[in-house]
């Protein structure tokens, strides 16, 4: 129906007005134009049934001194400021952290345990729903005032039944996170995955502010990206937009968990890097040790992450060429190697359109493995804003 789809879209529009505002503070609408990508007159329309729905609010303080030419500066928009926080829960591979922020994500609380998450589902919700009310209490913060849940999992959400995709993450099978936490904590939950949320974060608060077509990748123990395209995320039909992690990368590859062949993967994960190095540098070699020796140069670890690089950039440079981002933003724990990095601009380069290439950034994330955990919060602050 057009009409349903319509105001589809301008929930949408308004929500990434809100993410905005929550994120940058306060801005003109001149600024939001440019950080959502909407033209001026959507963007008017959209603030003026925010400002009637008391969401937003007027205001001459944007906390900071102004930094236009002379002349009055002008009006900033505002979000109407109301009691209350959220809760944000990343369940990683090996963790689950729990953070409760109040609604411009300052962080309040934050606790965090190391579980093996990926075979239970059920024990990891438990133990995900007892730390959202550990960080609560510590967080000082009542139950009431307490409004929604955003929640990270490190797997494809299938947007038709709301439930993970099983072929990553095997414990998980038939499960519903969303509405498996809501029954435990008794909360509204909203859920996404780990390179969505990571895209979220980084957009709104990180090294992606600014630009309205950016592509996230998160390089780690898995590897996926987040797309936000027009100033909005991008989850595809069903909710696999950005699964490049399982985009072939070698004919004759390893066996991925995914059940295919050399995938992207299985050429660049945290481990896949670890196991090439550690028969040169030594079994106690981990990802704190691999960091250190690339900052320090260390010719071995600098020839294996280049090539990593090659491979992520070759993969990039299809999806550069695609969707011609302003931006790529390399998260996860591996994005904070500046080798790394700088062999997934050289691959971009190397193999998409020469101007798609030219006009693309190739920057570290500024959250790096905390971009879940800002993101679950971000997304649900935005959430949040939409029910008051
Ligand atoms: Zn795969």
């Amino acid at each position: 129906m057009p009409g349903h789809s319509l105001a589809q879209l301008r929930g949408s529009n308004l929500r990434a007005i809100t993410a905005l505002l929550g994120s940058a503070g306060p801005q003109s609408r001149a600024d939001l134009a440019r950080g959502s990508g909407l033209s001026r007159t959507t963007v008017s329309s959209l603030v003026s049934e925010l400002l009637d729905n008391g969401l937003v609010v007027e205001t001459e303080d944007r906390g900071t001194p102004y930094k236009g030419g002379s002349g009055r500066p002008p009006l900033l928009v505002a979000l109407a400021l109301r009691p209350g926080g959220v809760a944000g829960v990343d369940i990683g591979h090996r963790h689950i952290r729990v953070a409760v922020s109040d609604r411009s994500a300052r962080i309040l609380a934050e606790v965090e345990t190391q579980t093996d998450a990926d075979p239970h589902g059920n024990a990891t919700l438990d133990i995900a729903a007892d730390l959202v009310e550990r960080a609560r209490t510590e967080a000082g913060l009542p139950l009431s005032e307490l409004l929604m849940v955003g929640l990270c999992v490190p797997a494809p959400i299938d947007r038709r039944s709301a439930r993970v995709d099983q072929s990553v993450l095997p414990g998980w099978h038939e499960l519903a996170p969303a509405e498996e936490l809501s029954r435990r904590v008794g909360l509204p939950v909203v859920v996404d995955n780990d390179a969505n949320l990571g895209a979220i974060a980084e957009h709104q608060h990180g090294a992606g502010r600014g630009t309205a077509d950016l592509l996230y990748v998160k390089l780690a123990s898995g590897v996926g990206a987040g797309l936000v395209l027009g100033g909005r995320l991008h989850r595809g039909s069903t909710g696999l937009a950005g699964e490049i992690g399982h985009v072939l990368a070698r004919e004759d590859g390893d066996l991925c968990r995914c059940g295919s062949r050399g995938c992207l993967e299985t050429e660049v994960s945290t481990r896949h890097l670890l196991a090439l190095l550690r028969p040169k540098l030594g079994a106690a070699l981990d990802l704190l040790g691999l960091l250190a020796l690339d900052a320090d140069g260390d010719p071995t670890v600098r020839s294996v992450l280049t090539g990593a690089g090659h491979t992520a950039g070759r993969v990039l440079a299809g999806v550069c060429t695609t969707l011609n981002p302003a931006r790529i933003v390399v998260g996860g724990s591996l994005g904070a190697s500046p080798s790394l990095v700088a062999a997934i601009r050289v691959g971009v380069d190397r193999y998409a359109h020469p101007e798609a290439a030219a006009s693309c950034e190739v920057v570290s994330g500024r959250f790096g493995g905390r971009a879940e955990l800002m993101g679950s919060l971000a997304l649900a602050i935005s959430r949040a804003g939409e029910l008051a």
